[in-house]
């Protein structure tokens, strides 16, 4: 019997959220069927919703940070039981075959990864995600949540823990390493634990000194305002790996005269328009520009034990369902410490 959840969907680009039900599927044999209590609001969520990525398929059910409780097991799942606390990220299924697949990198799947909302299921149905009361994903792409962690302030590690967590180590952050962070926002404000756990001398750059107090409190040893304008001049040449979160497009070439000979500047925001950059300003120092897109399910995992161990945790401001267009409105203006969390209890 399918189960009817109740949920709230993006149906234009301009218009507000709206309640829905959405029907979840059979819960297969190697299926778990999760009761969600909270769901972080990320920035991709908000492209999504206003269509700044292309044109979205509405209606669409947003949310990938996902934090409940199994609900129900299929006969076959093994790691899961009723009542475990877990959660769910960007990937709910892959290919499982090719070979980053079988090396636990599913985000690089070479089929192309199936997300948890905007994309199709290997079923044919359009995929829904969490700003929902429930969710059913094959056990092979559920994480389950260290016991220190509460199921609220581990919800937007599922998708902004990951997405640091990953280039943080793929660039070897850690003891004698210059990490610049670039805004500090839902996936920033956790780069800059990550980045300290790891050992690294942590550096935020915010457009202003407002949450000075908080990037220092969360790990940082120094905090510039890219709006001061010494700023860039004064740090030029002082890092060996800058993250730049930024939601919008950024000037690439300013970024890049920060790092050190051999640096990385590693794009992890997604805007809306193309970014540009002159090759003169990778050349002299031997620069590289990346970027970098989530992390695979066994990274997830790591990851959440690696903040357990750590003391590492979003720091969240939670809402009732209905607040979230407004919520959306005061992440774009860059007005959330640290990132949205819907209590989908709300919902009912
Ligand atoms: P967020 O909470 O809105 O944080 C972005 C931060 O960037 C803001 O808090 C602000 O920090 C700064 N900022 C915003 N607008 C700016 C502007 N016009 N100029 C300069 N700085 C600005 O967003 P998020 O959820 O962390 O996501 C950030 C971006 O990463 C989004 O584009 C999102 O889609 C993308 N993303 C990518 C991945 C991936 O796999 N690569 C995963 C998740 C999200 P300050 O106030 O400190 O300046
Ligand atoms: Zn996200
Ligand atoms: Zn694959």
């Amino acid at each position: 019997m399918p189960t009817t959840v109740r949920a709230y969907a993006a149906t234009s680009p301009t218009d507000p959220l709206a309640p829905t039900t959405i029907e979840l599927r059979d819960v297969g044999p190697r299926d778990v069927r999760i009761d969600i209590r909270y769901v972080g609001i990320c920035h991709s969520d908000i492209h999504t919703a206003r269509s700044e990525w292309g044109a979205t398929r509405y209606p669409v059910v947003l949310g990938h940070e996902i934090a409940g409780v199994v609900a129900e097991v299929g006969a076959e799942v093994s790691r899961f039981r009723v009542g475990d606390r877990v959660g769910v990220g960007c990937l709910v299924d892959s290919c499982r075959e090719c070979r980053y697949c079988r090396r636990g990198d599913e985000q690089f799947c070479t089929e192309g990864y199936v997300e948890t909302y905007s994309s199709t299921g290997r079923d044919g149905r359009p995929t829904q995600g969490g700003y929902a009361e429930g969710i059913v994903v094959t056990e092979d792409f559920v994480l389950r949540i260290p016991d220190g962690l509460a199921l609220d302030v581990a919800a937007p590690l599922l998708c902004a823990g990951v997405t640091v967590y990953s280039p943080l180590r793929h660039w070897g952050a850690g003891p004698g390493t210059r990490v610049a962070v670039v805004g500090l926002g839902g996936l920033g404000h956790v780069a800059v634990q990550v980045a300290a756990a790891l050992g690294a001398e942590v550096t935020v750059l915010s457009q202003s000194l407002r949450k000075q107090e908080d990037g220092l409190r969360l790990g940082a040893g120094h905090y510039a305002a890219t709006s001061a304008p010494d700023t860039f001049a004064r740090l030029a040449g002082s890092f060996d790996l800058v993250l730049n979160t930024v939601s919008a497009s950024v000037d690439v070439d300013a970024y890049l005269s920060l790092l050190d000979v051999d640096g990385t500047l590693v794009n992890l925001g997604i805007p809306e328009h193309p970014q540009s950059l002159d090759v003169a300003s990778l050349l002299m120092r031997r620069l590289s520009y990346a970027a970098s897109n989530i992390g695979g399910i066994r990274e997830t995992q790591e990851m959440l034990d690696f903040c357990a161990a750590h003391g590492i945790a979003a720091e969240v401001e939670t809402i009732g369902v209905d607040r979230v267009d407004e919520a959306f409105d005061r992440v774009v203006a860059s007005d959330v410490r640290y990132r949205f969390v819907i209590d989908t209890t709300t919902l009912a």
